[in-house]
């Protein structure tokens, strides 16, 4: 059997190389180029590799990319979602969003996930399993072959798709640098937002890669009996030992911190919710950014009114907190993670080949 070398970096390739006869060491860096510049699925696409060299590289290895299985497009054109399949049939949502500032991509670290938050679609059924480098890099790389339609690309990632990235440590880390490699996307890693449910060691871990990385924190709520309902994972790692994580990363990175907050009508959106929370942040380098609740039907949580999310923000705002409200980007399309590869799934079941 072939080995996939799609996701592997340029000293990876090297390695790999030395298995074929009279292949130089520079051919990994243009075997990279072919691979995450310009798309090549196929080694004889490699025209600047002597033919013999590609039928020998073809023969023990393949660049193995997704399908994409279906689309779904907002309204107002700014959002798409598609749903990527990989070669065992395990399916991921990816998240192409047009802003006037640039484009972002949110990509996907897990098929489904295991942190168990009540109000999100992807943990429902668990998680069948991590995704490797190359399936998170594949993506970008759609969504930026996708944008080159248009003269385009993408412009920074969010790794906030289904999935915890923390609990995918090395394969999350490695996308990235791959994603910074001039080979590759060349992109700056200040482009690059990792959201964590709250994993204290990755948050540290990640602290001590020496990336100016964003680091998202999910926090929901400013008092643990509150967040243990909405998150099972603050039972492990409660409000305080997160917040003073965010604390360590702000101080080791220089970069503000972001907390997510999502608004939940009657649970986590009253007066004094917004109070617990800048008790809690105050003095922090960081930023709060508040999202309604996408409601998820099974778990019956809705959205409080754009007026109290406002009231919301201005609370926090009053108590001298940075707020942004996160703009419903495809709320028409149920952007909220999980979604459609949920419905994927129920399609799946009642064909009676569900994973
Ligand atoms: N596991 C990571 C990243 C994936 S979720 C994390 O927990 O951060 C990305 C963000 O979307 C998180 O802040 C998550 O809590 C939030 N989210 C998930 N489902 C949502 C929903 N239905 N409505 C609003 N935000 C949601």
């Amino acid at each position: 059997m072939q080995t996939n070398i799609f996701g592997y970096d340029v000293a990876a390739l090297k390695n790999a190389f030395q298995a074929i006869e009279g292949c130089q060491s520079y051919r990994a860096e243009q075997v990279a180029r072919w691979m995450y510049q310009r798309n090549a699925t196929a080694f004889e696409e490699m025209t600047d590799l002597g033919k013999e060299l590609r039928q020998r590289m073809a023969s023990v290895f393949v660049i193995q990319r997704a399908v994409i299985i279906n689309e779904q497009h907002s309204q107002r054109g700014d959002t798409s979602k598609y749903l990527l399949a990989f070669a065992d049939g395990m399916a991921v949502e990816t998240v192409v969003m047009r802003h006037r500032y640039g484009n972002s991509v949110c990509v996907s670290t897990q098929v489904g996930c295991a942190m168990g938050c009540r109000f999100c679609a992807s943990t429902l059924n668990g998680v069948s399993r991590s995704l490797t480098t190359g399936e998170i890099l594949d993506q970008v790389l759609f969504a930026d072959a996708l944008l080159k339609v248009s003269g385009q690309g993408v412009n920074s990632i969010v790794v906030m798709g289904s999935g915890e990235p923390m609990a995918n440590y090395q394969a999350v880390v490695d996308f990235i640098r791959l994603c910074h490699a001039p080979y590759c996307l060349n992109l700056s890693l200040r482009s690059v937002a990792v959201s964590t449910v709250g994993l204290v060691p990755g948050i540290d871990r990640l602290a001590a890669e020496g990336m100016p990385l964003t680091l998202s924190i999910s926090l929901h709520a400013a008092d643990d009996v509150t967040r243990s309902r909405l998150m099972p994972m603050n039972d492990t790692y409660p409000i305080r030992e997160v917040v003073e994580a965010g604390r360590r990363y702000a101080t080791a990175t220089g970069r503000r911190v972001t907390y997510e907050y999502t608004l939940i009508d009657g649970i986590n959106d009253r007066e004094f919710d917004a109070l617990n929370l800048s008790r809690l942040l105050k003095g922090q380098l960081c930023h709060i950014n508040l999202i309604p609740v996408n409601p998820v039907p099974e778990q019956g949580m809705t959205p409080p009114d754009a007026k109290h999310v406002q009231r919301f923000a201005d609370w926090l705002e009053a108590q001298g907190l940075s707020v942004t409200l996160r703009r419903e980007m495809g709320g028409d399309i149920k952007a909220a993670c999980g979604q459609l590869r949920k419905r994927h799934l129920e399609g799946r079941e009642a064909e009676g080949t569900g994973e």
